[in-house]
Order: C-alpha cells, then structure tokens, then sequence
C-alpha cells in the first residue's frame, strides 16, 4: 500500500517509514501539516498516519479539509497521550481510529488491518456511484448522463445500480431479476427487456450504440 505518514518527529517519521517498507508498503513522508495536506489531497494514498501537534497545520484542520473535499483516505491518528480532545475532535473529523504515543509496531500494524477492513466494505456501499458519463448518487437518488439530470423509476434505478456497482459484468437476466424484483424464478414475460429498452431511450440521447449493451443470448452489460 502507498501510505502516508504526516510526522514532523524525525525519529518516529524515520521508524514507521523503515518499519511499513519492510512490510512491503511505499510510505512517503511528511515533515509539516501544510506539505502533508497537500500531499493527501492528491488521494494517490491508499492510508494516511497522521500526527496531531505538527508545525503548520494542525492534524485535526488536516482531517477536517480532506473530509471536506470528500477525500476518503483511511485515516489513523498518532498522537500523544496529553492531546486527548484533539484525538476525539480527529475522530469527530472523520479519522478512523487513533493510537496513542507511544505506540507498539505490532500495534499499528494490526489497526492499519482492521481499518482497511472496514473500508474496503464501505467501499463496496460507496454513497455515489459513477461510471463513464453515468453517475448516481444513493443519498439523493439522483441520476445524471454527462451531468444532466435523467428522472428514472424505481425499477429503472435499481437495474442502473445493479449495472454500475459492477462496471463491464455480465448480467443474466435472471440474475437482473432477483436482484431488482427479488425474484427467483423466471417470470415467463419479458419484463427485464422492456425494462432495458426504456432506460436505453432514457440515457442513450444521440448515442448510436447502446450505453447498455445486449450480449446476446446471456445479458446485459454496461459499454464502456
Ligand atoms: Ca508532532
């Protein structure tokens, strides 16, 4: 994993850099809270350890900016002990756990798991959704094609879910009716195609081939 480390503690900064190296990570580090928000506004990071008490920047207003600007990096703090109220103001700002100074390597390593457990399962319910020009958004349920707002029914939302979660899957149309009608059983009818056909007249616009393609025989899949 590519990791960030904001530290302005050389000696810790050059610990856990030689220390996730020989985990086999790509750590890239830090000295101040200015080059390290920078940094982590690039998103190129898969974790971010992030100190509180830096020159600069404070780790909290680091945490705060890159929840702000919708930068969901996983996030641990490392702070010492006397910072508690920044420790639960990080947290409050979006850090996914913290550990106190000073920390066991062992430690870090097994919360570095943990978190990127936990993210890799909200990644999978990620809030919004966007694929090619297609892009929805789950809170609000507002689907747009190349930004333009397209008004969708229910049934035709969850099928360009379906087709979105998995960009380039193949989906049988059996499989399009359990998941969209909860139905495990074919249905004798053709209702999956005639539900394709007017999503196709919905977000197709000028396009001569399908944003949905047909692969014949089998399903459906999103051309990208
Ligand atoms: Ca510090």
């Amino acid at each position: 994993m590519r990791i960030l480390i904001v530290e302005d503690e050389t000696r810790i900064a050059d610990f856990l850099q030689r220390g996730l190296r020989a985990e086999g990570h790509f750590p890239v580090v830090a000295n101040d809270g200015e080059s390290g928000l920078a940094l982590a506004l690039e998103g190129d990071f898969d974790l971010i350890l992030l100190d509180m008490m830096l020159p600069g920047l404070h780790g909290r207003e680091i945490c705060q900016q890159l929840r702000m600007s919708k930068i969901n990096t996983p996030l641990i703090i490392l702070s010492a002990m006397d910072s508690l109220d920044d420790v639960i103001a990080g947290l409050r700002m979006g850090a996914d756990d913290y550990m106190t100074k000073p920390f066991s390597f062992e430690e870090l390593l097994a919360r570095i798991e943990t978190v990127m457990r936990r993210s890799s399962e909200v990644a999978s319910e990620e809030q919004s959704l966007a694929v090619g020009s297609l892009s929805f958004d789950r809170d609000s349920l507002r689907f747009t094609v190349d930004g333009k707002e397209i008004k969708m029914t229910a049934k035709e939302l969850a099928i360009i879910e379906l087709l979105m979660s998995h960009p380039g899957t193949l989906f049988s149309r059996e499989r399009i009716l359990s998941n969209v009608w909860g139905m495990n059983m074919d249905p004798l009818t053709n209702v999956v195609d005639v539900y394709i056909g007017k999503l196709r007249k919905k977000i197709d616009g000028d396009r001569t081939d399908s944003i949905i393609e047909t692969v014949r025989g089998l399903g459906y899949r999103l051309n990208l």
